[in-house]
């Protein structure tokens, strides 16, 4: 799947893409998404990539198609619990740290699989586990990116088989940008997210 980011572009520019076929929308703001929610067709499939606060997740909750950013058990609990208001289930991918740069998002290792091992995920029947997300080294370095992918790759496969394997629904890996996405797509991702490519630069 194509996820068109469209991060910093204007609904003018999001519509041209609109009208060739494209319904995925990937935004990194809660209020820039919402803005646009509301200006746009309501067919858009609206994915938030960026880092969420807590206190954002209502904004979004009714309608948000999928929420890759999901790092931690607080802010699952609140997904979950606006999920309610709407009596729906959101979808969320776990989001996983693999680049090398320093960055507070995004769980390690250790943190996924705690994460994964709480037992009160299983309560939470208002949020859909479907999958991990992550960022690769910013780096012209194939290598390093290959190795992270990879890495992200593995630890997909790991939890869908030791905690998802009954489910349908573990099924998304997200990952690969403009710069990486064809390593991406050799390494696994079922998603990528693509902004500068597709958009021209002066929108
Ligand atoms: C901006 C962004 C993208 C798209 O990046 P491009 O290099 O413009 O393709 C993908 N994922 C996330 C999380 C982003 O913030």
């Amino acid at each position: 799947m194509l996820v068109a980011v469209s991060k910093n572009q204007n609904a003018q520019a999001i519509l041209k893409l609109y009208n060739g076929g494209q319904r995925d929308f990937g935004e990194n703001r809660v209020q820039e998404m919402r803005d646009k929610y509301n200006q746009l067709p309501k067919d858009i499939r609206w994915h938030l990539i960026g880092h969420l606060q807590k206190n954002k997740i209502k904004y979004i909750a009714e309608w948000v198609h999928l929420i890759h950013s999901a790092d931690g058990p607080d802010l699952l609990i609140e997904i979950n619990k606006q999920a309610i208001k709407y009596n729906r289930i959101i979808p969320c991918l776990l989001q996983v740290h693999i680049a090398k740069e320093e960055t507070k998002f995004g769980l390690n290792e250790d943190e996924l699989f705690n994460l994964v091992n709480l037992p009160e995920l299983k309560n939470l029947q208002n949020v859909g586990i479907q999958g991990l997300m992550g960022i690769a080294t910013n780096t012209d370095d194939e290598k390093i990116i290959a190795s992270e992918f990879e890495y992200l790759a593995s630890l997909f496969k790991t939890v869908k088989r030791n905690y998802f394997l009954s489910s349908d629904e573990f099924k998304h890996l997200s990952m690969g940008m403009s710069n990486d996405y064809k390593i991406a797509i050799e390494k696994g991702a079922t998603i990528v997210r693509i902004g500068s490519l597709l958009f021209t630069k002066r929108q």
